[in-house]
């Protein structure tokens, strides 16, 4: 079973605000010019890195550094809305097939 949270649009119109806001920062483009995706731990050209909430706004989360992560678009939508308890499954099904 999957719980959501019942999240106000307010709230979330807020958190999305603040995320466009936050990828302003230099504390933002430090992240993207790592250039590694926070997931799946490949690089990227700064550009195809995508800020993800790691909890979800839908799910509760909020737009703060901790809960923030520069991921490539691939695993941005594949995470979508799950929490990291969900797309930890997901992310070791990858690295099971990094073995076969
Ligand atoms: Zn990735």
């Amino acid at each position: 079973m999957t719980f959501y949270m019942d999240v106000p649009e307010e709230q979330l119109r807020k958190e999305r605000a603040k995320a466009r806001e936050l990828r302003k920062t230099s504390w933002w483009k430090n992240r993207i010019a790592e250039g590694r995706c926070y997931y799946c731990g490949e690089h990227f050209p700064p550009k195809e890195l995508t800020l993800d909430h790691v909890v979800p706004l839908v799910r509760g989360g909020k737009t703060t550094k901790g809960n923030c992560v520069a991921a490539c678009k691939a695993c941005n939508s594949k995470k979508k809305d799950l929490l990291p308890s969900e797309w930890e499954e997901y992310l070791q099904t990858l690295s099971h097939k990094d073995h076969e």
